[in-house]
Formats: structure tokens, sequence, C-alpha cells
């Protein structure tokens, strides 16, 4: 049952995740989480780097959309200026939204990475729909919207993991 918590790979942060990695393991899309994952939660606007990594993506024919549990304002300040589509009050880790991102986007949800910091929504949801996943350190690791329950079950479930020899690396 845990098995549904395990990312298929985990890295530092988005800028570790590049088009040339993505295409090798035949991925044409990314759907990937706002808050902690791009910029901290409390950031409005895209930084400098996450223009870029967008371009990049963008210029290598990967696409990408942001999938949040955030409210409209919040996702679509941060979403407009960069045009990157989004999905907003999305109830991760319920499956619905993700299907919806993956449908607007027209790629084949096996050829889709979801990006996330959070393993009770971006992780669970994404391999419950039957997406590849990528979970990220939290760029912050306070988060107004988290609760400090989560993150306590998110511990747990990443100490057995490793106990497990399933993931290799620190906090
Ligand atoms: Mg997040």
């Amino acid at each position: 049952m845990l098995k549904r918590f395990l990312p298929s790979a985990h890295v530092k942060s988005i800028f570790d995740i590049t088009p040339e990695k993505l295409k090798e393991q035949g991925i044409e899309g990314v759907i990937t989480d706002l808050d902690n994952t791009l910029v901290s939660w409390d950031t409005r606007t895209a930084t400098p780097e996450v223009i870029e990594w967008f371009a990049k993506m963008k210029e290598q024919g990967i696409k990408v959309s942001v999938l949040s549990n955030n409210n409209k304002e919040r996702v679509s300040f941060f979403c407009d200026p960069i045009g990157t589509p989004y999905v907003f009050s999305a109830r991760k880790p319920l499956s619905k939204s993700f299907k919806r991102a993956a449908r607007e986007m027209g790629i084949d949800k096996r050829k889709i990475a979801v990006i996330g910091d959070q393993l009770l929504t971006d992780v669970l949801g994404g391999n419950s729909a039957g997406f590849h996943t990528v979970l990220v350190v939290p760029i912050v690791q306070t988060d107004g919207r988290i609760t400090r329950m989560n993150r306590m079950i998110e511990r747990r479930i990443l100490n057995y993991f490793r106990k497990k020899g399933l993931i290799d690396w620190e906090e």
C-alpha cells in the first residue's frame, strides 16, 4: 500500500530536471506542482531561473502545465505572465484533475511526469492516476498550507523507504 507513495524518481530541485533527461525516458510532458516546488509558497511570481526553466522546456518541445491545490488568484497570478496552462483548486491527490491536465495537454499519461514536493498529494495522486512521478525537496520547510501532521506522516514514509533502501537521499 505504501508503494503508492514511492516516487519514480527524486531530485533536489526542478532545475535537476532537464528536457534532455526527460526525453531519454520518453517523457513528452510535465505536470508540476507550484508551491514549494517551483517557488516558495509565499513567492508570488516566477523567478528568473524558473522562467528560464520553462523556456528551455518549451524550446525542446516538452509541454508543461501547472497543477495546484491553491486558489485561482494565486495560480493565475503566477502562471499567466509566463504563459503556461494551469489547473487550480486541483484537490490533489484525487485523480480527476491530473487526468484533466493530461487531456488538455493531449499527451498519454505514460509520457507525462508529475513533479511535486509532497508525498501525500503530488506523488500519491500522480502514482494513483498512472503517471511517472518525481519528488523534489521542498523549497522551504515552512508552508502555511500544509499541516505539521502531513509533514510528520511524510517523514515517516520517507524513513521507511530509506530503511528499505528504496530511496537514498538525506533530508
Ligand atoms: Mg507543493
